[in-house]
């Protein structure tokens, strides 16, 4: 059983702009490995965490992310953000160059317009 999950989207580099597939970790759900797609349905269990905003609430937490193969940029904190709605996995969105997402231990309820905002590391 792992840590953590792993979403697989295509993405931009926030630095040259290359996009290509990238496989993203996160900790959400029954964290045991799986990769997942957009619109796939998260999976769970009773040891699963945030129980709150499983289903009924879009949500979002941190991800971390493999160095871009075009230009080498790469950052150790969480330079993406997993958006869940429904349920399912939605969106995977990417820091503006330099900046990060914060990385709450549970994942955060999202208003319904709301996005997960980036911003300058060690905020
Ligand atoms: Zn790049």
């Amino acid at each position: 059983m792992g840590m953590f999950n792993v979403v697989s989207a295509d993405a931009s580099c926030p630095q040259c702009g290359d996009r290509r597939e990238v496989r993203v970790q996160f900790r959400h759900g029954v964290l045991d490995l799986h990769v997942y797609r957009l619109g796939e349905e998260l999976r769970w269990d009773e040891s699963s965490r945030c129980a709150f905003v499983r289903r009924t609430t879009r949500s979002w937490c941190g991800g971390y992310g493999p160095p871009c193969e075009a230009c080498g940029y790469d950052q150790e904190f969480a330079t993406y953000a997993v958006v869940f709605d429904g349920g399912r996995v939605t969106e995977l969105l990417v820091a503006p160059l330099g900046q990060v997402f914060p990385d709450p231990v549970e994942a955060l309820p999202l208003a319904e317009n709301e996005l997960p905002s980036a911003g300058p590391m060690g905020r």
